[in-house]
């Protein structure tokens, strides 16, 4: 049984300049409730415990002003050059994806996001100053 999906967006690396818009960037979430190593894309509807987000594998920056509508900040890899932990942000309205961009991981782009993935608590930590 698959335990992830991919979030699969147009997003550019800020190394190379490379956009991926596959599944090569590798951007994995447990999010879904029955993950199916889909591709999930912005217009997507995703199946997803909207009152228990954190269980699906992040951390809770804010909590969501309704559920369905969220941002979540994931990392992502770059093929082309090697680069790992490039940052995206996927916005979510209405249990639809709506976006999905590349971002710079800043105290701004903390404050704009819902959730982070769990796998980048010590980044997390490292931006926001907490210990
Ligand atoms: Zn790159």
């Amino acid at each position: 049984m698959a335990t992830f999906d991919y979030f699969v967006g147009p997003v550019k690396c800020s190394m190379c300049g490379h956009t991926c818009d596959d599944r090569s960037s590798n951007m994995q979430t447990k999010l879904q409730v029955r993950p199916l190593l889909s591709e999930l894309r912005v217009g997507d509807c995703i199946d997803v415990n909207w009152s228990d987000v954190v269980s699906a594998g992040y951390i809770e920056i804010s909590v969501p002003v309704r559920a369905g509508t969220l941002t979540i900040l994931e990392p992502w890899d770059c093929w082309n050059c090697g680069k790992s932990y490039n940052w995206a942000m996927v916005e979510i309205t209405e249990c639809r994806i709506k976006s999905i961009h590349e971002i710079a991981l800043s105290v701004e782009s903390l404050e704009k996001a819902n959730y982070i993935s769990e796998e980048c608590r010590y980044l997390f930590d490292s931006v926001s100053g907490s210990d």
